[in-house]
């Protein structure tokens, strides 16, 4: 009898008998996580959570970074943000009163650089070990303080020899990398490294325990590592390996598994596209009858980007399978009136269109423009948001299910379970990005009826590189505009320290005074609505008695939508000089005469949602500015983040930069794009993978066998876990 994997695991926890493993070895995703030591049923749980059930899942729980303790570094090569281990000689302690009690401590190296080590908390043993003269090793985070770099409650190591240990080189200091690894609360990296060492150790007994999903045929070109011993590397970096290839992941063991993940991705995404060409929606042809009287009407002719988009769109919707297509284009850049002519083709064809915006203030603009737009061509707008309730929502909706309202703007209201349609044919989403993927299965399924889908049409000012868009995007087509309209004059953007807000508060009013308009906008780094709209009262307060004359109005997320309305028509009307708001205002206002955009702490946002509220400056014919008032010090990203945004002007610049500096994984974040994060494949970074990735892909999806099929499905499921469905349209 074989015992079960629980029986030959558990126990003393020793990993199973080394030697040839046994034809029916069971693989280690068959090994559920308890049948490792020393986990409990509440640890599993926590580990459940984090979709690791089998010693499989868990050596797929890669670390996040590594703390490199494998060398010295020399006090003068440190900057803000660095993780470092250092070694000095004690030149001066002090405890300071100030606004918190602390223990400063000043140390020096043999290079004559210094760093201030901080403790808030201390004992009487521990500033014993660190008097004048002592030579200490320590281990932390740098950062800038007040005066000088700091480390603050560094790790320290205090009998140490006075020989003082060789800077720079591979000194033979604890352990060459330490694997930090992505946890949950009240799991520390001790238990992670505990369990993984568990789970490397039967790894190492038996390799071919952990299948490897990718054919010979497709990995062996790669010339990288096998799978077993890449999974190896990577949780236990060996003391010979190139350090900074690790930190960078560009080492061979990384990009073996970047690799299988992009494969991954690339598999699920694919299948959900080729699940899309078995699906029917209704051919939204049209006659261009209306489309022609729009376009006549408008005061200004297409760019030749919108044209081909349009075309791309105006195609795409006239077959008779849903589109899902994403409509990338930098702020300003017309997505708007792309998104009025794909409506008015599904209206030729007697179908409903909804189009959804993420908040109401841009809900409220999306129905300006597009009533402005279709109404003298008879068309009517319906309109749904948060605030329509009672009689007046009945309405909306009665007029919904009876087709008697062709076209609907609305916010996330629209899927509501009670809002049906009579012949839903085109959805339009706008700033897709604040959209969850589940929301967007709901809306499809509104129009579900007769077993047609909608099309679906995507619009996102978050500009994304080409190649890495066809890594993330592969189940969507792409049309991109890639053209501003003409007659834009650039915005200048300009970093100002806030001790010089006098001056800024100063400038506004020149310009008020000059007939322009001006934003102020407030941001706080907490998510709460509260707080953001508390700093904003404050500062429309300060600026009111500071500002005198000047008309001055207020939006944030607290104040009511049927108070924000007003304020906003006022200041779209001229008949407010500066607008203060919360990031509210991120996406879609389009007041051409504001040429004056002030962000306080600008160095508490993403380079993205910088870019986005600057656009909001720029949108008519006057020279406009952007004057970011940060708080200093600056940390060194901050500071480069600001540099960029002052130097490039085009998203898709921006956009590279922000990946460049943060990662793929976080700019493509669940929350911000709606899309699984990578583990640790970076599509910008690892481009030739992309490409490599695709054609695997291609190679495994041509194996229609049952166990090609299913070892798609397991390798999906290996890096995507649950998650298959997060692209699912
Ligand atoms: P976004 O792509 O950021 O959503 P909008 O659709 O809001 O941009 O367009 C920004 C402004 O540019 C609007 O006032 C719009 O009417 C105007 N616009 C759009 N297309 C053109 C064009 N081809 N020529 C001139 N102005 C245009
Ligand atoms: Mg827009």
């Amino acid at each position: 009898m074989t015992p079960s994997p629980s029986d030959k695991h558990a126990g003393d926890g020793a990993p199973a008998a080394t030697g040839a493993p046994a034809a029916d070895e069971p693989g280690l995703d068959q090994i559920p996580i308890t049948g490792l030591k020393r986990v409990g049923p509440k640890l599993a749980e926590r580990l459940d959570k984090l979709g690791i059930a089998s010693v499989a899942d868990l050596l797929f729980h890669l670390p996040a970074r590594y703390q490199d303790r494998s060398r010295l570094r020399p006090l003068r090569e440190l900057r803000d943000g660095d993780e470092a281990l250092v070694e000095g000689v004690v030149t001066d302690a002090a405890i300071a009163q100030g606004r918190r009690r602390s223990l400063k401590v000043w140390l020096q190296d043999d290079t004559g650089g210094g760093l201030m080590l901080r403790f808030f908390h201390f004992s009487r043993a521990q500033m014993e070990g660190m008097r004048v003269g002592q030579r200490l090793r320590c281990f932390g985070e740098v950062r800038q303080g007040p005066q000088t770099l700091e480390m603050i409650h560094p790790e320290v190591q205090y009998q140490i020899a006075d020989e003082p240990g060789a800077i720079g080189q591979g000194v033979a200091v604890d352990a060459p990398l330490t694997p930090i690894y992505p946890s949950t609360e009240g799991m520390q990296q001790i238990t992670w490294r505990g369990l993984t060492d568990q789970a490397l150790a039967l790894l190492t007994a038996h390799p071919a325990a952990l299948a490897d999903l990718v054919p010979a045929a497709v990995a062996a070109p790669l010339g990288l590592p096998p799978l077993h011993e890449a999974i190896r590397t990577v949780h236990r970096p060996p003391a010979e390996a190139p350090v900074t290839a690790l930190v960078e992941r560009t080492h061979p063991a990384c990009l073996r598994l970047a690799f299988d993940e992009m494969l991954a991705h690339q598999l699920a995404l694919r299948r959900l596209r080729n699940q899309r060409r078995h699906l029917a929606a209704v051919p939204l042809a049209g006659d261009a009858s209306l489309r022609r009287r729009l376009l006549a009407s408008l005061p200004f002719a297409l760019t030749g980007a919108q044209a081909r988009v349009v075309d791309e769109i105006a195609r795409d919707i006239g077959r008779p399978r849903p589109m899902m297509r994403l409509l990338q284009g930098d702020v300003g850049s017309g997505k708007t009136v792309v998104g009025a002519l794909a409506a008015l083709q599904a209206v030729e064809c007697g179908r409903q269109v909804a189009l959804m915006a993420p908040t109401e203030l841009l809900a409220e603009q999306h129905r300006k423009s597009l009533s402005g737009w279709l109404a003298p061509l008879g068309i009517e707008v319906a309109w749904l948001s948060g605030r329509h309730k009672g009689a007046e929502r009945a309405a909306v909706l009665a007029r919904l299910a009876s087709g008697a309202a062709p076209v609907i703007v609305g916010t996330h209201a629209l899927f509501q379970q009670d809002v049906v349609f009579a012949g839903l044919g085109l959805v339009i989403i706008d700033e897709q990005h604040r959209f969850g993927v589940h929301q967007r299965m709901a809306l499809r399924e509104k129009g579900a009826g007769e077993g047609r889908l909608p099309h679906q049409l995507i619009m996102t000012a978050t500009p994304i590189p080409r190649s890495l868009a066809m890594a993330v995007y592969a189940d969507l087509d792409l049309s991109v505009i890639d053209e501003l309209p003409p007659g834009r004059t650039p915005i200048t953007t300009v970093a100002v320290p806030d001790s010089r807000r006098d001056e800024v508060i100063e400038r506004v009013r020149r310009a008020c005074a000059a007939g322009r308009q001006a934003y102020w906008v407030c941001t706080l780094v907490e998510e709460s609505e509260a707080l953001q709209a508390q700093a904003a009262d404050d500062t429309a307060a300060d600026l009111r008695e500071r500002l005198q004359g000047l008309r001055i109005g207020l939006v944030h997320g607290r104040v009511k939508a049927a108070e924000r309305e007003p304020v906003m028509a006022a200041f779209a009307a001229g008949e407010l000089d500066l607008l203060v708001a919360t990031t509210v205002i991120e996406v879609g206002v389009d007041v051409p005469n504001a040429s004056l955009m002030i962000i306080e702490n600008p160095e508490r946002l993403g380079l993205a949602q910088l870019h986005q509220l600057r656009g909001r400056v720029g949108r008519g014919s006057v020279e406009s500015y952007c004057v970011l008032l940060y708080h200093a010090p600056l940390t060194a990203a901050a500071r480069e983040r600001l540099d960029i945004l002052r130097r490039e002007t085009s998203g898709f610049a921006i956009a590279d930069a922000d990946l460049r500096m943060r990662g793929a994984g976080e700019v493509l974040g669940t929350r911000q794009a709606g899309m699984a994060a990578f583990r640790l494949a970076d599509p910008l970074r690892d481009k030739d993978l992309v490409l490599a990735a695709q054609r695997g892909a291609d190679r495994m999806l041509q194996d229609v066998s049952p166990a090609g099929t299913a070892r798609i499905t397991a390798l999906i499921h290996r890096w995507l876990g649950g998650r298959e469905d997060y692209g699912r349209v």
